[in-house]
């Protein structure tokens, strides 16, 4: 197999593009995806400083790795769940990274914030889903600390099989809410919530993985063990078997739904309004943003315990 732009020896074959690269065409491939990404949706530029979240996982090593490669200014922030090993080797495998790259890192602990660690939250908040749980807490302590420490941007990983996978969730249930503002570029709506940009949006996760075997980057190969009951996962099991048979059919999907579908959805969306939680301050629809909410579940959770094992 010959290397459709050069013709060395080629090292994969791209269906969804009916191409095949060698490492050099690959690598000039993938890097040019990534800055057509940034440049088209006006992601950031090289004088912000990007704040990029680092699970450990493929993704977003990869994409830690080529932001500092192609001279963006960056920092990691890892989020430590404390799902044991599984944590415990993530948190080891962005710090050595970012030790190797001279790169700077901040770690939030899950327990420093709610007094527990996620499996120990879940097993409290039964009602909840891990992910669901997982989620939000994510989603408001990073949205502090990137607040509080001046970032105005926020990056992650997440690829075209992500994004497409999401899309099929929201069509299933019609939540016209999130079809209306899926974008791999969210703006700020509050001064107290960083914009969040996706700048993997078009690589599908097989191209992520060729480029971290490619560049021999670091990462955690397993995925996170609470993952197993998510539904994108199943989402992603139906856009595969479709990708099959028809190559380009995830790439078809989502563009096609950013390009032509959105803006129908959007035409019907007004975005709700942001005050600041009475009891945090940071920005909520409602009186108590969802984390003080969960708090406060979590406390009255150890009441109820507490008066439990009292009256045994
Ligand atoms: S798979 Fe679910 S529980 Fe695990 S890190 Fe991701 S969101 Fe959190
Ligand atoms: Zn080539
Ligand atoms: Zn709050």
């Amino acid at each position: 197999m010959k290397c459709s732009r050069c013709g060395k020896e080629a090292f994969t074959k791209l269906k969804r593009h009916n191409a095949a690269f060698c490492k050099d065409c690959f690598e000039l491939f993938f890097e040019r995806q990534v800055e057509g990404a940034i440049r088209r949706k006006q992601m950031f530029t090289k004088n912000e400083h990007v704040l990029i979240g680092v699970s450990g996982g493929k993704d977003s090593m990869a994409l830690w790795y080529y932001l500092h490669k192609a001279g963006y200014k960056t920092t990691g922030v890892h989020v430590f769940l404390g799902i044991g090993r599984y944590s415990e080797e993530s948190r080891k495998i962005v710090e050595s990274f970012a030790l190797s790259h001279g790169l700077s890192l901040k770690i939030l602990n899950v327990a420093d914030f709610i007094g527990h660690s996620l499996p120990e939250a879940t097993k409290k908040l039964k009602e909840r889903a891990p992910c669901s749980l997982c989620g939000s807490i994510k989603r408001y302590i990073l949205n502090k600390f990137a607040v509080e420490q001046g970032f105005t941007v926020y990056a992650t990983g997440h690829n075209l099989d992500d994004e497409a996978a999401t899309l099929l969730g929201n069509v299933l249930h019609w939540h016209i809410d999130y079809l209306a503002h899926q974008d791999p570029h969210l703006p700020s709506p509050h001064p107290k919530m960083t914009r969040k940009v996706k700048p993997f949006y078009t690589l599908t996760e097989e191209e992520i993985i060729h480029y971290v075997t490619l560049h021999n980057i670091p990462f955690i190969p397993e995925r996170c063990p609470l993952s197993i009951k998510a539904k994108s996962l199943d989402y992603k099991e139906v856009l595969n078997s479709l990708e099959e048979k028809s190559p380009g059919t995830k790439h078809m999907f989502l563009l096609g739904f950013l390009e032509k579908g959105k803006q129908y959805f959007a035409r019907e969306y007004t975005p709700p309004l942001l005050r600041e939680c009475e009891r945090c301050g940071m920005p909520t629809t409602r009186d108590i943003c969802a984390f003080c909410r969960i708090l406060e579940k979590l406390r009255n959770q150890g009441v109820k315990n507490s008066a439990h094992s009292r009256s045994e």
